[in-house]
């Protein structure tokens, strides 16, 4: 992981669970989770915010991701959230 990745993720940590801060659950803390898209490669995929609930638990993107039913649960797609993201990121 070069320098700009480290801050970057850094500040994703700060930002906490996208998901959580989107609910209006307040910050959270969180682990990294790498959006792939059609099957490229985790080095190159954009990076979320998402709590260990959000992120591997039962409501999880992980859990529910894969057959599109965290977007139906939660109303958020993974591509929302790294939307929200960026515009939490620009307003800093
Ligand atoms: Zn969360
Ligand atoms: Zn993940």
């Amino acid at each position: 992981m070069n320098k700009s990745e480290r801050e970057h993720y850094a500040r994703l940590e700060k930002i906490g669970c996208i998901l959580c801060r989107t609910l209006g659950y307040g910050e959270t803390p969180a682990q990294m989770h790498h959006i792939r898209r059609f099957g490229g490669k985790r080095d190159n995929a954009p990076v979320i915010p998402l709590c260990p609930e959000h992120h591997v638990g039962n409501s999880g993107v992980h859990k529910l991701g894969r057959k599109g039913d965290f977007e139906k649960y939660w109303g958020y797609s993974e591509e929302d959230l790294l939307e929200k993201l960026n515009e939490l990121i620009d307003e800093n």
